[in-house]
């Protein structure tokens, strides 16, 4: 199969070194042109676990390239996926849908046999159908189908999510289309995974539908905290209580700072709009995006109790920006709330991060980063636990209570407990639902 995958962001530079791996004849387009430079050198512009020596091996191997040349890579592919970013739209919360057109757009012009024209990206109901007219009216001559695939891969563990998936979904409008897509998918048939193939629109749907819900279902223990909070239980009990039960399920329960990311933000504010314009308002989806907003404003409460009501003067290492642990990626990440308020409400703030100075050097102005906890925390007036990178999950409190100016803790990821803080010297120790 030759593939060309348009767009080199974390889903199609992920989904086109695996498809490479399957065995696939593999080019990927991008038209930042320092990306294309980078990844012509064996560099790999994010971070991802993994990726570099996959990437390596089959670059070696002569099936994956990469060029900002998207003509020559769409001439000749049997398939041509569209993976560019589907942002929010500034305003009205409807998905950007500008870069996948002009994908659009610019594949009509290059399409010379048949080829299965697929969207990757995640885009509302009707978007494919659209694009099926933008390549239909830019060149009468194309022969070709579209498809819609959406990706449910998570950042951090991407290879593992794409070459072991729960489920593929594939929506076609035809036979033909199901056998191309069927065939890149086939190295995967060996081992034992659902492919669902329905029609485009479900296919569209079942993306957000599948996002919204994990958005519900972690929002949903995020507020069920607060409440913990008031009536001096413990959410990490309640929890597992719940999460026992086969029809709850125990993942995606683990109370925090709210949820963040490129993904559930975005996602949620689109299905949200998909309703409105649908005269259909989902009010479920509005709700959770109205309560992970306050759940983030909660935590930056929950500081200025742990500081005795002011950050001014105070010194605060942060510990973890991303938005999660093993990505570089902070678009939307909780700690674009609560640093900006630290550092706005007086604090010198420091922080720690693995991989995250790079993209949040610029989204953070005004603090200090810096490579070791123990370091940041010296002479701090309070450790604030943001993302839960193994490299935080292990630390030596003693060592770093030791250290700090009055040892206070929060824990927004529930890591520690109230007793092995208090133990290792911790004055304050404050988490996510645990107690009063
Ligand atoms: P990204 O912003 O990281 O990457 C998009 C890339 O596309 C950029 O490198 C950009 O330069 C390139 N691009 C844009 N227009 C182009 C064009 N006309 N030709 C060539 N290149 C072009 O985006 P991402 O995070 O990979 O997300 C892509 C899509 O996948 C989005 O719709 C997103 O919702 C969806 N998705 C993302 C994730 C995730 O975890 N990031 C998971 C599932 C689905």
């Amino acid at each position: 199969m030759r593939i060309a995958m348009i767009g080199t962001g974390y889903v199609g530079l992920v989904s086109g070194v695996c498809f490479s791996d399957f065995g696939h004849d593999v080019v990927c387009v991008d038209k930042d042109a320092r990306k294309i430079a980078r990844l012509n050198q064996g560099e790999v512009p994010i971070y991802e676990p993994g990726l570099d020596q996959l990437m390596e091996k089959n670059v070696k191997a002569g099936r994956l390239s990469f060029t900002g040349d998207l003509a020559a890579a769409v001439d000749g592919a049997e398939a041509v996926f569209i993976a560019v970013g589907t942002p929010t739209r500034r305003g009205d919360g409807h998905a950007d849908l500008t870069y996948v057109m002009a994908a659009a757009e610019e594949i009509a012009a290059a399409l010379t046999g048949y080829a299965v024209v697929v969207t990757k990206s995640t885009v509302p109901v009707g978007t494919n159908r659209q694009v099926q007219q933008v390549i239909a009216r830019a060149n009468p001559q194309a022969d070709f189908d579209v498809a819609s695939n959406p990706e449910f891969l998570r950042e951090g563990a991407a290879i593992e999510d794409f070459m072991k998936p729960d489920r593929v979904v594939v929506g076609v409008q035809n036979e033909r289309a199901a056998e191309v897509m069927a065939e890149i998918y086939r190295p995967l048939y060996l081992r034992d995974f659902p492919i669902l193939t329905t029609d485009l629109e479900s296919a569209e749907l079942i993306k957000y539908a599948a996002n919204a819900f994990l958005a519900a279902k972690i929002t949903f223990i995020n507020e069920i905290a607060g409440l913990c909070e008031r009536v001096g239980a413990d959410v990490k009990e309640v929890a597992r209580g719940i999460g026992f039960d086969g029809r709850i399920g125990n993942k995606f329960l683990h109370a925090g700072p709210g949820y963040g990311g490129s993904c559930f933000p975005k996602d949620t504010a689109a299905l949200a709009r998909i309703g409105q314009d649908h005269a259909f308002p989902l009010r479920i989806t509005e709700t959770v995006m109205r309560v992970n907003d306050e759940v983030k404003h909660r935590m930056v409460e929950k500081l200025r109790d742990a500081c005795e009501g002011s950050f001014n003067g105070k010194t605060v290492a942060v510990l973890g920006v991303t938005f999660k642990p093993n990505t570089d990626d902070m678009r939307e990440a909780p700690s674009l709330t609560i640093v900006p308020a630290l550092v706005g409400g007086g604090a010198r703030v420091r922080v720690v991060d693995p991989q995250g100075q790079a993209e949040g050097e610029a989204l953070l102005p005004g603090v200090a980063w810096m490579e070791d906890p123990y370091e940041a925390a010296q002479n701090a007036d309070l450790v604030v636990l943001l993302t839960e990178w193994n490299e935080f999950r292990a630390l030596d409190l003693k060592k770093l209570a030791r250290g700090m100016e009055v040892p206070r803790m929060a824990d927004l990821r529930n890591i520690y407990s109230p007793k092995t803080a208090k133990r290792a010297g911790f004055r304050t120790y404050v988490a996510v639902g645990r107690g009063a």
